[in-house]
């Protein structure tokens, strides 16, 4: 051999080793920070770290074209580097849940985008782990580098003792962990199962429209067909009860609502989401699903858009949102009329609008004089980023424009988001003005669809919609008006809503019924001792959640900790 042919030749093997060995770090990351994150046992995170290390180094080893081996673990990558930036998004030490599959496929460009934006590190922090890998899997693969047979021989025996360790530490968290499993608890078995359930759900839904066409609620209505009715039903969006000053948050973020005279409308300081997730808390508000059910009659279910039309009034859906092939997409079709306001094209996005200009839309709906009508208004709300929720001139607390999302920005992000919800404010006002105005037998309800986290405590948490929820994305406001016409119509709905104020309640189960209840239409497939205006009401037996695989959990088992039960404790003494 010549001289250059063997230096070449030890370089490549250089090569070859430190490729294998880059990888196998690069691609144990998760393995590793799921196990400290997710607060996981010695024996679990044995299980966790053990048997895919020891697969990953047969993978990488199966033949010996290094280069060729690694990219063929591209797809891993991927998951990788996406779980990574999750677990600096949320840091809750969670996986890739279904929902967050289903999330990347139905959010729209936009709110990817301003995601994106204050993911900065996150993502320089994956470029700069992947990146170098596969270009040097790249050089490999062009300079034809080998793996000589002794390294081969090293790394498969380390392969077989990693994975003979990890299938007996794996078999012993089987019988001894009450609660493992593989298939939820072992990365990225765990994420790939998500994943294939993710993917069975969006077919499932996409047969939505034949599974749900006879869909009914038997509904009728108890009032005159002449009698004069408008219920406007209004979906939040991300806004959380404890930054609302209607239920004692200390700055003015709710202005208007206070200013009405005390008793106007009703509020239900006490109201937890079943979910942290828009395409799921939203069919569960606007129907008669709960986490109970949700997962067994989504796909045969309509809303109560629905319910209203089998009882006469002519129904009106208007969103701020974007269309994206969900649930909400498919009540928001039942109504009469349909109109998301952000998409005047098919496939257009405009830019600077914001909830109030649904008021235009809702004016033009009261001037047509339906006798009956039901108008739907789904929010943008406070959804991040917040600064974009509200007109410039409304920005009431400063600063709140911050180019980082981070802990340290916790200070503006809370003033640009308590704007937010002085804008959420604006516009329930003068849905309430409006409805005085032309003096008909009418209500309001109004609930978010599910809250949010905002660097509260030690734990850093952010946004929402992660498989581990906690206090701030479930505890939502949720209020009730009823124009003086209903009140003198009807008291005892008043006067029931009143008596149920200081009560816990399930927004997801409680929406629809009350909303029906004010509107006297009766229907039994509603469960009427849910409605916060019937003297039958009665609490929620316990506080449940729907969780990233639609079963209905108790707060323990959707991953509460102290700091959230202390906060419930707190709340639960007012
Ligand atoms: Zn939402």
């Amino acid at each position: 051999m010549k001289h250059s042919d063997k230096n070449n030749s030890s370089t490549n093997a250089i090569l070859a080793r430190v490729l294998i060995i880059l990888t196998i770090a690069v691609l144990i990351i998760p393995n590793v920070a799921l196990s400290i994150m997710g607060h996981f046992t010695l024996l679990e995170a044995g299980a966790n770290i053990l048997l895919p290390a020891g697969i990953l180094v047969f993978l990488l080893t199966w033949r010996n074209r290094p280069g060729s081996n690694v990219l063929w673990l591209l797809p891993f990558m991927v998951l990788a580097a996406f779980q990574i930036v999750l677990l600096f998004l949320y840091a809750d030490g969670s996986i890739i849940g279904v929902d967050m599959f289903l999330n990347v496929a139905t959010t729209n460009p936009s709110e990817a985008g301003e995601l994106l934006d204050n993911l900065g590190p996150a993502i320089a922090t994956v470029v700069a782990l992947y990146l170098p890998v596969i270009v040097l899997a790249i050089v490999c693969m062009v300079k034809k580098v080998r793996t000589s047979d002794r390294t081969l021989n090293r790394f498969r025996t380390t392969a077989m003792l990693l994975s003979v360790s990890g299938a007996i530490v794996t078999g012993a968290c089987i019988l001894e962990e009450p609660y493992y499993s593989i298939d939820e608890d072992l990365y990225p078995v765990n994420v790939l199962a998500n994943l294939s359930t993710a993917v069975t759900r969006a077919h499932t839904s996409a047969r939505y429209f034949d599974t749900s066409s006879d869909a009914t609620y038997h509904a009728h209505s108890t009032r005159p067909d002449n009698l004069r009715e408008v219920y406007v039903a209004v979906v939040g969006e991300t806004s959380r009860a404890d930054n609302w000053q209607f239920f004692g948050y200390d700055r003015f973020t709710t202005p208007r609502l206070c200013s009405l005279p005390a008793g106007t409308i009703t509020g239900f300081g006490k109201t937890f989401s079943e979910s942290n997730t828009t395409h799921k808390a939203v069919p569960l508000l606007l129907s008669n699903l709960t986490a109970e059910n949700f997962d067994n009659k989504i796909n045969e279910s309509k809303s109560v858009i629905t319910a209203f039309k089998e009882a006469g009034f002519k129904t009106a859906y208007i969103s701020m949102q974007c269309r994206n092939h969900s649930y909400i997409d498919y009540f928001g079709e039942e109504a009469d009329t349909t109109i998301f306001v952000r998409e005047p094209q098919p496939g257009e996005i405009v830019e600077g609008f914001y909830d109030c200009d649904m008021l235009a839309q809702l004016d033009s709906l009261l001037t047509q004089d339906d006798t009956k009508l039901l108008v739907v208004l789904h929010q943008y709300g406070s959804h991040f980023n917040y600064v974009d929720r509200y007109p410039r001139e409304e920005a009431f607390f400063l600063p709140d424009k911050t180019a980082d999302a981070g802990a340290a920005n916790r200070g503006q992000l809370v003033n640009a988001y308590d704007n937010s919800i002085r804008h959420t404010d604006n516009l329930l006002y003068n849905i309430i003005e409006r409805l005085d105005s032309i003096n008909c037998v009418g209500g309001m309800v109004y609930a978010s669809d599910h809250g949010e986290d905002i660097f509260d405590d030690a734990r850093s948490r952010f946004l929402h919609a992660s498989p581990t929820p906690t206090y701030f994305q479930l505890h939502v406001p949720m209020i009730v008006y009823m124009t003086p016409k209903l009140q003198h119509r009807d008291p005892s709905l008043i006067n029931q809503a009143r008596l149920h104020q200081n009560n816990e309640v399930s927004s997801s189960q409680s929406y629809t019924p009350t909303l029906l209840s004010i509107a006297g239409i009766q229907s039994p497939d509603v469960d009427r001792t849910k409605a916060l205006t019937s003297k039958h009401y009665s609490e929620p037996e316990e506080r449940v959640f729907l969780s990233d695989r639609n079963k209905a959990q108790n707060l323990h088992q959707a991953g509460f900790t102290t700091e959230d039960f202390q906060r419930l404790e707190r709340l639960n003494h007012i």
